[in-house]
């Protein structure tokens, strides 16, 4: 009996041990860039087609970039809810004032994602306007990140892996997961032309408030489904990266996929228009600049001592801040 109970001791602590993952973990991540791609008009295509495959591999880099750089976990996320209640008018949606409220310590322990958004989107717009095709598609990808972060329920919530509630792990299982499992198969993918967004501002803050609303429901279904089952049927061994890793089922995914609907694929398509909606909007507004079609998949030295230097933290898997999975 003594050995059964540690046996399940052991075998849930390799379920929740940390997966070197992210946001939307890195499959979702890379096709929502991939697939935003293919929204843009012509005068972009002319770039982003032969940057196609740069901004694939690439858009994990910022949280890779976690591993290294102290400052950049609170960029993926915020813990709107510790703001009060929907829709958080205590909240200064400008950053100056809510710096002035609540002191630069409080905004970054809480995550200073939309913030964020909106300098990435501001560089963007000023990268358009240099002839550097690889630092236009650097930070193109970079904000196509941030971007996809703002739509995951989770990145709005303080309860962000079910910590407060016994449901850790459920970071992952709602955003690696499940478009892991469904999404190639099953996800509508087309989105339709980019369109120009007049107020970003306004517009990612819509963004989050539709994630931080639907972050109950994430976390209220997994609990029920939870409480149904035994834990046989909610965890298996799964061949992960060559490793046999002990975690959430395929039926158990699958079983939340169908309580949940079409929230994930609803957040993704959201996400891949929005990401192709931002690039279009710093485009237009740096006065749609001819986008030169030279460009080289080869990264220069400096680049690719940055790529290595990024990886190498990555893989030793030591974060700052929080981790999700
Ligand atoms: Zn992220």
């Amino acid at each position: 009996m003594k050995s059964i109970v540690c046996l399940s001791i052991l075998l849930i602590a390799i379920a929740i041990i940390p997966s070197k993952s992210g946001a939307w973990g890195f499959f979702a991540h890379k096709r929502i860039n991939r697939l935003a791609v293919y929204s843009l008009p012509p005068g972009m295509l002319v770039l982003f087609k032969p940057g196609l495959e740069y901004v694939t591999e690439h858009a994990c880099d910022p949280d890779k970039r976690r591993y290294m750089i102290p400052a950049e976990g609170p960029r993926h996320y915020i813990d709107i809810d510790l703001y009060g209640t929907h829709p958080y008018p205590e909240l200064p949606r400008n950053y100056r004032d809510a710096l002035a409220k609540f002191g630069r310590d409080s905004l970054q322990s809480r995550g200073i994602l939309p913030w964020h958004f909106e300098w990435m989107l501001a560089r963007l717009t000023k990268a358009f306007d240099t002839t550097d095709t690889r630092y236009i598609l650097k930070i193109a990808t970079e904000l196509g990140h941030y971007v996809a972060d703002a739509h995951v329920p989770l990145h709005a919530c303080s309860n962000h892996n079910g910590q407060f509630s016994q449901q850790e792990g459920i970071h992952g299982l709602w955003e690696s997961k499940i478009p892991e499992l469904v999404a190639d198969a099953d996800f509508n993918y087309w989105v339709g032309k980019a369109r120009y967004i007049d107020d970003p501002g306004s517009f990612i803050w819509k963004v989050i408030l539709e994630s931080a609303a639907a972050a109950d429901t994430v976390l209220r279904l997994e609990k029920q489904l939870s409480d149904s089952l035994p834990l046989q049927q909610k965890y298996s061994f799964t061949l992960r990266s060559n490793q046999l890793v002990y975690q959430y089922s395929e039926m158990y995914t699958r079983a939340y996929q169908e309580l949940l609907g079409d929230m994930v694929q609803r957040r993704m398509r959201n996400a891949i228009f929005a990401v192709a909606s931002c690039w279009y909007t710093a485009w237009i507004n740096a006065g749609q600049p001819v986008l030169d079609k030279h460009f080289s998949p080869t990264a220069t030295s400096a680049e690719e001592t940055e790529i290595q230097k990024l990886n190498q933290h990555w893989r030793k898997g030591k974060i700052f801040g929080r981790n999700h999975e």
